[in-house]
Order: C-alpha cells, then sequence, then structure tokens
C-alpha cells in the first residue's frame, strides 16, 4: 500500500503534489519521492522518510516551476525502505517515471527477461521492472504511451495503480489500475491523480474512480480517455460529485480506520497469499523457506515469540504447525522469556511476530535466542523494521499500514503467513499427504471470499452489540484452534470498549470462571462445526442452566446451538486449521460496535500505543 499523487495542468504542481502527498501518509510513510517536469526537463528527487524530509530536500535544490510532477509515498514490498527503491522509479533511457502502489507478482520472471534483452536495474523493487517493460513495449512495438501500458500491464500479474509519465509527451499522464485504487480529479484544464481524493477535494468535486482493469489516457487540453486494458476496447469515463470530508475519504468512507482495516481483510489476506500461493500449480513459493529449509526440517523443536495479538496469532501457529509437521512448538510471551534464562538449543527455531517489526520485548527475545546460535525467522508487516533487519531470514504479511490500534488485519494476515509456512514445510517433510496438502492449498485461496461473506452480516452484529454495550464484564470460550480465538476476540473488547474480558479455553470453565455465570454475564462461545463440536454445546449447556447470556460463532446451516445460543453469528464452514481467519472476524466487529456505541475512541484506546518499543 503507498499514496500516489499526479498533477497536470496550469499551477505550480510541486506543491500541490507535495501538499496531497501528506494527506495520504497514513497509506505508507516508509520513503517518498516527486518527479516534475518543468517543460524542459525532468528532475527526480527522493529519499528514505517521510514527506517532510522530502520538504527538506526539495529546499536544498533550486526551485523548479513546472505545471506537470508525479509524488510517492511508499509502504514497500519489495526492497528496503531506502533512496534508490523509493519511488518515482525511472526507465533505463531516463524518459519514463512511473509511481506504483500494489506488487507484481511475476516480477523475477519479467526481470529476468528484460535483463536478458540489456536492461539494467538499480532499485530492488518489482516498480523499476514495470517502467522497464513499458519501455521495452515501446522500443519493440513502436506504440503510443497509452498502448505500451496496456500491452505491458496485460503481462502483468499481480495488483497495481500506475500513473506512467513520458518526457516525450509533456502533455499527457497515463494512469491504470487493477486491485488498488485511483481516482482522477477533473479540474479546468488541470488534473489530478491520486490514491483517493483528499489529495484535490478543495481543487474540484469532479472525481472518476477509475474501475479494475481500466486505464485512462490523460492529456490536458482534451478529454481523458478510459480503456480496458484486457482487450484495449473504449469505456464511458462515469464522473462522480464527491460529497465527503476530508477526513472521511482518508478513511475510505469509513467511520474508523479500525473498520476500514477490518473490511481491508479480503483484500489484506490475499496481498499476503500473493505470489506464494499458486494453488493450481501446487505451489508455495516462499524464498525464505526453500533457501533455509534444512534448518527447519531438521529443528527439533520451534519456538515462537511475540506479544499481545501476535502472541495469539503464535498459539494458533502451535496448533497449525504441529498439525501440519508434527514439529514441536512452544509459543512464549517474549517479555517473560527474555528474563526467564530460557533453554535454546542451536537447532531451534525462532518464529518472532510482530506487526510492526519493532516490539521492544520481541527484539530482545530474538537477541538472546540468537546468541544462543537459534535460527530465527520473523514474521512483520512493516518491511525494513528492526525484526526484519535483525532475524536471519522471514516473511513480510503485506497487509498495508495498519493505523487503528486494535490490531486487525494484521492478525489475520499473520495467520496466513503461519499457513503458507505449515503447508510448505509438511510438504516437504511428508507430514501431510499430497491430497491434504492440495486440498488445503485450495482452500487457502478461498478464504479471502469466505471473509468478505462474514463482513457482509455487519448490520446484525452491529444489533447484537447493543444488546451487550452495557455489560461489565465478558466471557469469551473456545476450544482447540478457537481457543486463541477466544483470547484475541477478549483482547478486542477490553482494548477498545474498556468491558472487562477473559478467554479462556472453554473445557477450563468448570474449574473457575463458571463461578461468574449469571443471567448478567455474556458469554461469547465459538462454537464451529469442526473441532470438539459436541464439547462445546455441552459447555453451552452448561452456561444456559446458569441464566448466561450467549453469543455464539457457529458454522452456516447449524441448528443445534442455534437453539441454545440467545444469538448466533455465522461463519462460512472451513477446515479446522483455517477456522480462525473467520471465526476471529465477527469478533472484531462485535468489539468495534459495541465500543462504538459505548462512544469510546475506537481508533486511539486510552493508555495504549500502536507498537509497544518500551518495555
Ligand atoms: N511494490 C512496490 C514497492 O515495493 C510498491 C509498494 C507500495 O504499494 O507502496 O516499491
Amino acid at each position: 500500500m503507498c499514496g500516489i499523487v499526479a498533477y497536470i495542468g496550469n499551477k505550480q504542481a510541486q506543491p500541490i503534489v507535495i501538499k496531497g502527498l501528506k494527506r495520504l501518509e497514513y497509506r505508507g510513510y516508509d520513503s517518498t519521492g516527486i518527479s516534475i517536469y518543468n517543460g524542459s526537463a525532468l528532475h527526480t528527487l527522493k529519499t528514505k522518510g517521510k514527506v517532510s524530509d522530502l520538504e527538506a530536500l526539495i529546499a536544498q535544490h533550486p526551485e523548479q516551476k513546472a505545471t506537470l510532477a508525479l509524488g510517492h509515498t511508499r509502504w514497500a514490498t519489495h526492497g528496503v525502505p531506502n533512496d534508490t527503491n523509493a519511488h518515482p522509479q525511472t526507465s533505463n533511457s531516463g524518459n519514463l517515471v512511473v509511481v506504483h502502489n500494489g506488487i507484481i507478482e511475476n516480477y523475477a520472471s519479467l526481470k529476468k527477461e528484460l535483463i536478458h534483452r540489456g536492461f539494467t536495474f538499480s532499485s530492488d523493487t518489482d516498480t523499476e521492472v514495470l517502467v522497464n517493460l513499458i519501455e521495452d513495449v515501446q522500443q519493440q512495438q513502436g506504440v503510443k504511451l497509452g498502448q505500451a501500458v496496456q500491452i505491458a500491464l496485460s503481462q502483468v500479474i499481480g495488483a497495481y495503480a500506475i500513473v506512467v509519465f513520458d518526457r516525450r509527451k509533456p502533455n499527457e499522464l497515463v494512469a491504470a489500475r487493477l486491485g488498488s485504487p485511483l481516482a482522477i480529479g477533473i479540474g479546468e484544464n488541470e488534473f489530478f491523480v491520486a490514491s483517493d481524493a483528499t489529495p484535490f477535494i478543495e481543487y474540484t468535486k469532479e472525481a472518476i474512480y477509475l474501475e479494475e482493469e481500466h486505464l485512462a489516457i490523460i492529456r490536458v487540453g482534451k478529454s481523458i480517455k478510459i480503456r480496458k486494458i484486457k482487450d484495449d476496447s473504449l469505456a464511458e469515463p462515469y464522473v462522480e460529485k464527491l460529497q465527503m470530508s476530508l477526513e472521511n475519504i482518508q478513511k475510505g468512507g469509513y467511520d474508523h480506520f479500525m473498520l476500514k482495516e477490518i473490511f481491508e481483510q479480503p483484500k489484506a489476506i490475499q496481498d499476503t497469499l500473493r505470489g506464494r500461493l499458486l494453488s493450481d500449480e501446487g505451489v508455495i513459493t516462499l524464498s525464505s523457506l526453500r533457501e533455509h529449509d534444512n534448518r527447519f526440517l531438521n529443528a527439533k523443536r520451534i519456538l515462537i515469540v511475540a506479544c499481545g495479538t501476535s502472541w495469539h496469532a503464535g498459539l494458533v501457529a502451535e496448533y497449525l504447525l504441529e498439525d501440519f509437521t508434527r514439529i514441536p512448538v512452544e509459543v512464549e510471551y517474549a517479555s517473560e522469556f527474555r528474563y526467564r534464562n530460557p533453554i535454546i538449543y542451536p537447532d531451534d527455531v525462532v518464529i518472532a511476530i510482530s506487526q510492526s517489526g519493532e516490539t521492544a520485548d520481541t527484539i530482545a527475545a530474538i537477541n538472546i535466542a540468537k546468541e544462543k546460535g537459534a535460527f530465527i525467522y520473523g514474521i512483520c508487516n512493516v518491511v525494513g523494521s528492526t525484526i526484519s533487519r535483525i532475524t536471519d531470514t522471514g516473511c513480510y504479511t503485506h497487509a498495508g499500514p495498519e493505523i487503528g490500534v486494535a490490531s486487525t488485519k494484521a492478525f489475520t494476515t499473520q495467520i496466513t503467513v503461519i499457513s503458507l509456512i505449515g503447508l510448505y514445510l509438511g510438504k516437504a517433510n511428508g507430514t501431510l499427504s499430497r491430497s491434504q496438502y492440495q486440498e488445503y492449498l485450495t482452500e487457502l485461496s478461498t478464504l479471502p471470499t469466505k471473509v468478505e461473506q462474514i463482513l457482509a452480516s455487519q448490520t446484525f452484529i452491529e444489533e447484537v452489540a447493543t444488546s451487550f454495550k452495557t455489560a461489565q464484564n465478558c466471557i469469551y470460550l473456545g476450544r482447540g484452534y478457537n481457543f486463541p480465538v477466544a483470547l484475541e476476540g477478549a483482547l478486542k473488547l477490553k482494548e477498545i470498549s474498556y468491558i472487562h474480558a477473559e478467554g479462556y479455553p472453554a473445557a477450563e470453565m468448570k474449574h473457575g470462571p463458571i463461578a461468574l455465570i449469571d443471567k448478567e454475564m455474556p458469554v461469547v462461545v465459538i462454537a464451529t462445526k469442526k473441532g470438539y463440536y459436541d464439547k462445546v454445546v455441552s459447555n453451552i449447556q452448561e452456561i444456559k442452566s446458569r441464566e448466561g447470556r450467549i453469543i455464539a460463532i457457529v458454522s452456516e446451516g447449524d441448528t443445534q446451538v442455534k437453539a441454545l445460543a440467545d444469538y448466533c453469528l455465522e461463519i462460512p464452514d472451513a477446515s479446522e486449521p483455517f477456522i480462525p481467519i473467520l471465526s476471529t472476524i465477527p469478533l472484531q466487529l462485535l468489539s468495534y460496535y459495541i465500543a462504538v456505541q459505548r462512544g469510546c475512541n475506537v481508533d486511539q484506546p486510552r493508555n495504549l500505543a500502536k507498537s509497544v518499543t518500551v518495555e
């Protein structure tokens, strides 16, 4: 995820683009850059850091008068955040510049082919491959810019929103999208292209939200032409009148970043799987595992260190990795691990999980394990973060920036990465049968659609929340794979609504928490069809006999639990190891709506910080 802003028209472009980039920093802010065309030369300035760092860099250069500029604020996916990897990326000839949001999945094979044809590369990005691919099409086929972009994009697998400029065509910008958003603002003899409408909202209210697989050829003095990337046919532009406020547009029209991020999960999971899960071919490509699979396959034990929500993802990993690989797994709170003189063997594999990659306790735990010679694998979201640098290898979740303090998409994408690791290793060491492996692979690719299906029950979950918003306490119960989900559900509720909530393995209830149950006590039970269903139903009976109020997460078509529970939230069926990705979604929404109805500050809950970089 990143922010794109481009301007072509009659005003000074640089300040418009810089101001626009600042508004898009919620989309990413690890590096940034701008290209401006002043009528004769193309100048590009790029830097690691935020847009304010770019401003400082611009201030050191003679002022440029230009009516065309392309800017980018990056959230790196390929290549660490540094000056070279920042966008715009320039083609070998220096004629083309591109800003890109997304991932080109087949960039490695395209790059190989381009190197073979004499192209050279200075960055590690997939974007530099794309800009040179467009140039290659221009050189080979002598077509116009718009058509070169269209031909190049039809060879690309992945997701993109791009803006392309060719200095030999100074009155033209070409924009295109597939999977990442792009809006075009239409002013008087001027055009804006941006990841959302915030950069141009004060200049124009007329906008075209570019449709999937559409390409726009934007020429000053002329109208916009929209073409379909698939077959190059013309499409009718649909111009909208914008009515939203600045803040609303940044949140994508959602009331809070947390809600936006909950709804981003189908795409985030898709992005985690992108280029890694090739289910038709029965292949998982994770170079971090391929290069080091002997460390995993010879490990006597896997240790997982994490904090908070990531620790819950670690617990899911314990069930899943043991199931798929039969390698023993232990999960540790990083903060405890670091101070308890842990036993670590050189043939241990330590997996560290952290959204930000900056969690202080997890970093300390990694350093201890490193000293003892263990092999360290990192799972984090932020490219170039400390954990990504100090681990031996690892895998990014590619979930895009998470702004809401309560983690949502980070959790589901961490489990998605774990699923890929489990499947890869289970196949490699023969603990998963060929057919089981293929079945799971196919199923993994269906999860984004299933998550979407659950999100569609938003209104019902909002209604359920109304009945529980005044609760003082709440218990969450689950067994097996759903036990960590119960812990995560309880954490979400306490974090943002300040209701005291506890997660328990359902069978543990009778060893204590059952004493708390009366008709005031809401109990959330995850009672999906697979995995100890009958046992959980008995636990529900026990709650019912003590007059507890029950909200159950059930599989589609359930009748037994429906007859007992006060409210049932349905999720599509899935194999047990993938249930947590689904069963956690209604719990996120439930916490969200309860918190909103209690008037809490959902995105910035009291006393909490997004990444915990202190002890
Ligand atoms: N894949 C591109 C990169 O890593 C763009 C990432 C983004 O969307 O910010 O540079």
